[in-house]
């Protein structure tokens, strides 16, 4: 069973939901929980409203570091719970919620019987959902403080039976980005489109081949078109610009990485070809979550101790974590912990994260802490 204490805490951050880049009212609430709980140091302000609660051993050893998210969506709730969302517009429906929670109890736990060895690091990262929040604690000088030996992650999962584990050695979760190509020509009058250079061939070449890319790569990989904009609605003008948008994805970070650099080359053959200016913007860009095997070895052994079932995942998921960052930086490992098979999908506008999960996630955090720094 969860603690009450615990599970109030899920439903008052529940209730209180903030988006990317604006969790400055759930870090309060974090400090204050872990206020009580006195760890050995604390960091605050890091990556953003980031916070790291850190708690060491009497003897020398590895550092090990534990993540949750800080972030709701902006999705509008329509579940009937008594804690549901006070904000409207916005509400925890990736369930980070409970996985802040689950942080939490690990702190009751590490601070009730510290760690023998090394340090333990619980650390809560901004905005998980716009893929920038990883990178933000990467690249602050204070991650240097709390820089880890091992990283470990979970996410739940619906779709999967409640406490189950679902593991994964090698790739967990594909990365991709978001990635916009503008073309710029020249706009003319309708009646003199050869004045101009209008976009629209270009673009209807781009539609037709970026997404015939991947299929030279050995491993899966997806160029998706997402949004295509040419001119605007005037009819007595030829188009003299146009944005075409698509989602790469890949199992592999190499893939991804010269896939990305594909698309751009192709677009920019055809813009030269069709005499326009090309740019880029990468939006939403997530690393590969790629499992380490010794973290894999740890995690694995400290699960197979306690009395849950272990679903080992033929094919990594096809989403994205921006833990995949720290995975591409240190040892690190990412497992998924089943929400129920019934459950509604992560970011479905009536999606719950169970209380019941709680307990469950702490122990195993607490498991691998003690696997690591005992
Ligand atoms: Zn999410
Ligand atoms: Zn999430």
């Amino acid at each position: 069973m969860s603690s009450l204490k615990l599970v109030n805490l899920r439903h008052t951050l529940h209730q209180n939901p903030e988006i990317a880049g604006e969790e400055s009212g759930t870090a309060d609430t974090i400090l204050s929980f872990f206020e009580n709980i006195k760890p050995d140091q604390t960091i605050q302000s890091i990556g953003g409203y980031g916070l790291a609660f850190i708690f060491k051993g009497k003897n020398p050893g590895p550092r090990s570091l534990f993540r949750a998210e800080l972030d709701a969506l902006p999705i509008h709730e329509t579940g009937n719970s008594s804690y549901k969302s006070q904000t409207s517009g916005k509400a925890h429906l990736c369930g980070h919620d409970g996985h802040m929670t689950i942080l939490c109890g690990l702190g009751e736990r590490l601070a009730a019987q510290k760690p023998d060895s090394g340090e333990v690091v619980l650390l809560f990262q901004p905005a998980e959902e716009t893929g920038e929040g990883a990178r933000r604690i990467l690249d602050d000088p204070k991650f240097q403080e709390i820089k880890p030996d091992y990283a470990f992650a979970l996410h739940n999962l619906p779709g999967f039976p409640l406490h189950h584990l679902v593991t994964r050695k090698g790739t967990f979760a594909a990365g991709s980005t978001g990635l916009t190509i503008l073309l710029t020509g020249k706009t003319s009058h309708a009646a003199h489109p050869d004045a101009g250079i209008n976009p629209a061939r270009a673009i209807s070449l781009l539609i037709q081949t970026l997404p015939t890319l991947p299929a030279t790569l050995q491993n899966f990989a997806l160029v998706t078109i997402i949004h295509a904009e040419i001119g605007s609605l005037a009819f007595g003008t030829s188009a003299g610009k146009a944005s075409l948008s698509v989602t790469i994805r890949a199992f592999d970070q190499g893939d991804l990485d010269s896939l990305i650099a594909r698309v751009k080359a192709e677009a920019q053959g055809i813009a030269k070809l069709e005499k326009l200016g090309v740019e880029f913007r990468l939006v939403e860009s997530f690393s590969v979550s790629k499992n380490n095997p010794q973290a894999a070895e740890i995690a694995e052994n400290a699960m197979r101790q306690l009395d849950f079932t272990i679903l080992e995942k033929p094919d990594p998921f096809r989403w994205s974590e921006d833990f995949g960052l720290f995975s591409q930086s240190c040892p690190s490992y990412l497992f998924g912990l089943g929400s129920g098979e019934n459950c509604p999908q992560l970011h479905e506008p009536t999606y719950d994260f169970p209380d019941e999960l709680i307990e469950t996630g702490v122990r195993i955090f607490e498991g691998i802490a003690r696997e690591v720094n005992g």
